[in-house]
């Protein structure tokens, strides 16, 4: 079995952030890498934040002293060369945006060691968009975490046809040593299974609110109370960060999702409101 004893995290944006706490938190030091200090600076305090909310969500007991170990092994970088030089696995969450991931990829061939694992954590493109970027394709697959990992704590694992099914297996095993459930996908699937069900589901409240059927707070209400749901799509929205939801909405090939992304860009985006991670998104936190 191939040995993850050490990991980077590349991306200290909202899901960079809960990866790299749920690893140190398991167990496992972690270097977090991002181009920009003010966005290491947000990751670090948000992380405080998440150390209460493990409290509230029964994750922890309230004085195990668990989350105040993960704190000793995290370190923040904005060098991407230190970040790579040690790690076994590199998971990366950078911008949804090929070009970003791709001129990162080219970078990371050249700073990591031969025998690191990278990962991308992206939620709608293929590790195939990606691996020859990587210097190591049998050495590349996607680890896609969802949004909350510590209680939605899935974890989908999807290589490409040259992935080395040693590095599925220890992606496998990285994944149940840092408490989460590890679904394999036997296929390239953009979506994987979470966001192939998810994603139209959202687009489709987006088009309801952007073509002026309905506002989002009456969306959300008509969806819980119609299906029992907990949560409706605009709360979801708010949660993903709608900066992660305009980045794939404006490459929609729909009109009627440009039409949302356009409607979003102005009303929330251009106005400071990024969803939960700023405060304000749909709703106010
Ligand atoms: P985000 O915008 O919150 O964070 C991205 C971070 O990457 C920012 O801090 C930014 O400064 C940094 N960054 C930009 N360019 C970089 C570079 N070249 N090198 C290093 N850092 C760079 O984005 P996010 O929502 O965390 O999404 C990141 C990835 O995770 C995307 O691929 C997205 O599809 C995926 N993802 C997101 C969610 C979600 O719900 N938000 C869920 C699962 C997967």
């Amino acid at each position: 079995m191939l040995e993850i004893n050490k990991v980077s995290v590349l991306g200290a944006g909202v899901l960079g952030t809960q990866i790299a706490f749920q690893t140190a938190y398991s167990g496992l030091p972690v270097v977090v890498y991002d181009v920009s200090d003010e966005a290491l600076a947000k990751s670090e305090a948000h992380m405080t934040e998440l150390a209460q909310l493990y409290k509230q969500d029964g994750v922890v007991g309230a004085d195990d002293g668990r989350t105040d170990a993960a704190f000793t092994r995290l370190s923040f970088t904005t060098d991407l060369a230190g970040a790579a030089s040690e790690a076994d696995l590199v998971i990366e969450a950078v911008p949804e945006l090929l070009d970003v991931k791709r001129r990162l990829y080219t970078d990371l061939a050249k700073a990591a060691p031969g025998h690191t694992i990278f990962a991308t954590n992206s939620s709608t493109l293929l590790p195939s968009d990606l691996k020859e970027f990587t210097g190591r394709p049998d050495r590349f697959l996607a680890i896609h975490y969802a949004n909350l990992i510590w209680k939605r704590n899935l974890v989908e694992i999807m290589g490409t046809a040259d992935t080395d099914p040693a590095v599925v297996a220890a992606a496998v095993s990285f994944a149940e040593t840092t408490g989460m459930i590890p679904i394999e996908i036997k296929k390239e699937q953009a979506g994987y299974i979470l966001n192939s069900l998810g994603v139209p589901f959202l687009f489709a409240a987006g088009k309801l609110w952007a073509s002026g059927v309905a506002d989002p707070k009456t969306i959300d209400r008509a969806w819980k109370i119609g299906s029992l749901a907990p949560q409706g799509p605009f709360e979801a929205l708010d949660i993903i960060g709608l900066t992660t939801t305009y980045n794939i909405a404006s490459n929609s090939e729909d009109p009627g999702v440009r039409e949302f992304a356009a409607a979003l860009k102005e009303q929330y985006i251009d106005e400071g409101k990024l969803g939960t991670m700023t405060g304000e998104g749909f709703y106010k936190y």
